[in-house]
C-alpha cells in the first residue's frame, strides 16, 4: 500500500518506519525544511545547536528504546546516574537527590523517597509513599479514572502534604506537561509515577548524544528510504480533499517557492500533524462526525525553550535538574550532559520555561532578563558579586502550541489512531496511547497507526510489535 503521511515529527517518522517494516510504501510530507517537529533542532551561525525542547529519555520508554535498538543506534543514548535531582532555592547552589538504589521496583523508588532528608520530613515521606500506593496496587485503570481530578485535588484526597505538593509535584507537573498541579490531570503524573514504580529502571534518564534532528530523525529517514519509503521536506498539506462518501480523495500540498500546488494520491492517508493543525485542516463533512468533533477538546500548550551560553562553568552536574523555580522548569548544562554540545570550560544551560502562557508574547529580551534574575537566585556565587559569569549569547525558541494541554478530562477527547474514515488514520502524541504527550507517546502512536494499517491491509510479514517493557542498559 502507498501511504501518504502528513507530518515529519517522531509520530510520522515512526509510522513510516513501521510501515516499511511490514512491506508498505510510506511517503512523508513535512511542511518545514527540518524534520522532528517538537524535537527539531538547528545550528546557529557559530555552529552551536539550539532546540525546540530540552529532551530527556526515560527507562520507562519501551517503544522508544526498541526503536533505538532496531535502528542500531542504542549507543547514542547517554544514560545518567539513577536519580532525580532538585535545586534547593532556600540553599542556593545545593541540590537535593532522590537517588534510586539498584534494587527491584517499587522498593528502589520508595527507598529514594525515604532516604531524601533535604526536602521531606519523615511524616511527609510516609504520607507521600502511602499516597502513591493505590496507583501501584490498582494499576492503569485506577490511574485513568483519576483523570477527573486535577493533580492538586488528587493530592488533597490522598492526604499528601502541601509541602510535597509544592516541592515535588509542581516540579513534576511542569516538567511533564508545562502546566501547574492545579491545572494538570492527576492521570498524567500518576501515569509517570506508576511506570517509575513498576519498572526498575523506569525513572532512569538518558540524553541523546547530539541533536535529535541529526542523531534520531536522520537514522529513521535512512532506514525508511533504504526500504522504499520517501521523506520530503517543505511539503505542507494544504487541504484534505474528500469524496462524496467522506473518504479521502487526495492530499493537496501547498506549492512553496513559486511552485504550483500538488495533488498527492495514495491508497491510504495519515495525519501525523499536531492536533491544532489537524483541526484547522479538518474537511467540512468530517466536522459532523463525533470522532472528529472530540478533537475540539484538545489544544496545544505554550512552552518556551531557552539556551544560555556562559563564559564559564556554572555547574558540574551531568544530569537533568528540576529548578523548582516559578518561571523555569527542568534544565541541564548541555555542555556536560550531551556529547555533541560538549565544552570543557563554559556552560550552555538549556531551560524549559513553563507555564509559558504569560510569557509567550513577550520579547526575547524580556524573557532572558527575567531568566537571568531567576538564575541569580539559583547560582548567586556565579552570577552576583565582583566578577559574575557573563552571558555570551542566548537563543529563545517559542512554541505557542506544543503537546496537548493535559488538563483534567482530556483523556476522553484523545482519538484512536484508527478513524471512522476507512482510508484515513491519525498519529501524534495527542492520540490515545498510554504514554501521554511525550516522545514515547509519539513513537507509540506512529507504531499503532502503522499496525492498524497492517492489520487492515496485510502486506509482507511484520517485524513490528508494540512493547510494554524494555531492558535499559545500565
Ligand atoms: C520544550 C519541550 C520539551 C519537551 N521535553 C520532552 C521530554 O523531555 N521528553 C519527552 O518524552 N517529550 C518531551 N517533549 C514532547 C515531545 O517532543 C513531543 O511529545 C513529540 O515530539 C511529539 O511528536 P509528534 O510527532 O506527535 O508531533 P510534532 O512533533 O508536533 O510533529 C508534527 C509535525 O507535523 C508537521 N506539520 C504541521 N503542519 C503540517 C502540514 N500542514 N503539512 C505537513 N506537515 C505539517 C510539523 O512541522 C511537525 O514536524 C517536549 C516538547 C517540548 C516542546
Amino acid at each position: 500500500m502507498r501511504v501518504a503521511i502528513a507530518g515529519g515529527g517522531l509520530a510520522g517518522l515512526a509510522c513510516a518506519k513501521y510501515l516499511v517494516d511490514s512491506g508498505h510504501q510510506p511517503i512523508i510530507f513535512e511542511s518545514r525544511d527540518v524534520l522532528g517537529g517538537l524535537v527539531a533542532a538547528w545550528k546557529d551561525q557559530d555552529g552551536d545547536w539550539y532546540e525546540t525542547g530540552l529532551h530527556a529519555f526515560f527507562g520507562a520508554y519501551p517503544n522508544m528504546l526498541q526503536l533505538f535498538k532496531e535502528l542500531d543506534i542504542e549507543d547514542r543514548l547517554q544514560w545518567k546516574e539513577h536519580a532525580l535531582i532538585f535545586n534547593q532555592p532556600e540553599k542556593p547552589e545545593t541540590y537535593s537527590y532522590f537517588s534510586v538504589p539498584n534494587i527491584p521496583a517499587p522498593f528502589n523508588v520508595l527507598m529514594s523517597i525515604l532516604r531524601n532528608n533535604d526536602m521531606l520530613t519523615w511524616t511527609q515521606k510516609l504520607r507521600f509513599a502511602l499516597g502513591l500506593w493505590p496507583g501501584v496496587l490498582r494499576g492503569q485503570k485506577y490511574v485513568e479514572a483519576m483523570d477527573k481530578y486535577s493533580l492538586k485535588e488528587w493530592l488533597e484526597r490522598q492526604g499528601i502534604d502541601e509541602r510535597v505538593s509544592s516541592d515535588v509535584f509542581i516540579a513534576a507537573s511542569k516538567a511533564l506537561t508545562f502546566i501547574n498541579p492545579e491545572d494538570v490531570s492527576a492521570t498524567i503524573v500518576l501515569t509517570a509515577v506508576n511506570k517509575f514504580l513498576r519498572e526498575r529502571y523506569g525513572s532512569k534518564i538518558a540524553f541523546l548524544d547530539g541533536s535529535p534532528t541529526e542523531r534520531l530523525c536522520q537514522p529513521m529517514v535512512d532506514y525508511i528510504t533504504a526500504r522504499g519509503g520517501e521523506v520530503l521536506l517543505e511539503k505542507p498539506l494544504k487541504e484534505i480533499v474528500v469524496n462524496a462518501d467522506g473518504t479521502v480523495r487526495h492530499f493537496l500540498m501547498r506549492g512553496l517557492h513559486g511552485q504550483p500546488d500538488q495533488i498527492v494520491e495514495a491508497d491510504l492517508y495519515v495525519s501525523a500533524m499536531s492536533v491544532d493543525v489537524m483541526k484547522v485542516l479538518m474537511p467540512q463533512p468530517w466536522k459532523e462526525i463525533p470522532f472528529f468533533q472530540k478533537l475540539e477538546g484538545l489544544e496545544g500548550v505554550p512552552v518556551i525553550n531557552l539556551h544560555l551560553w556562559f563564559d564559564r562553568k556554572l555547574t558540574d552536574i551531568d544530569h537533568l535538574l528540576f529548578s523548582r523555580s516559578d518561571l523555569l522548569s527542568v534544565y541541564a548544562d548541555m555542555s556536560i550532559t550531551c556529547k555533541a554540545y560538549e565544552d570543557p570550560d563554559r556552560s550552555m544551560l538549556e531551560f524549559v520555561l513553563a507555564p509559558a502562557k504569560d510569557w509567550i508574547d513577550r520579547t526575547d529580551e524580556e524573557i532572558i532578563a527575567a531568566t537571568m534574575k531567576e538564575l541569580e537566585r539559583l547560582f548567586p556565587q556565579h552570577l552576583t558579586g565582583e566578577n559574575p559569569a557573563k552571558l555570551r549569547k542566548y537563543k529563545v525558541v517559542k512554541t505557542p502550541r506544543s503537546v496537548y494541554t493535559a488538563s483534567p478530562g482530556r483523556q476522553a477527547f484523545r482519538p484512536d489512531q484508527e478513524t471512522p474514515i476507512s482510508n484515513f488514520y491519525l498519529a501524534g502524541s495527542y492520540t490515545l496511547q498510554q504514554y501521554l504527550g511525550s516522545m514515547e507517546g509519539a513513537v507509540l502512536s506512529g507504531k499503532l497507526a502503522a499496525q492498524a494499517i497492517s492489520n487492515a491491509y496485510p502486506a509482507a510479514p511484520s517485524s513490528a510489535s508494540v512493547s510494554s517493557s524494555q531492558a535499559v542498559p545500565v
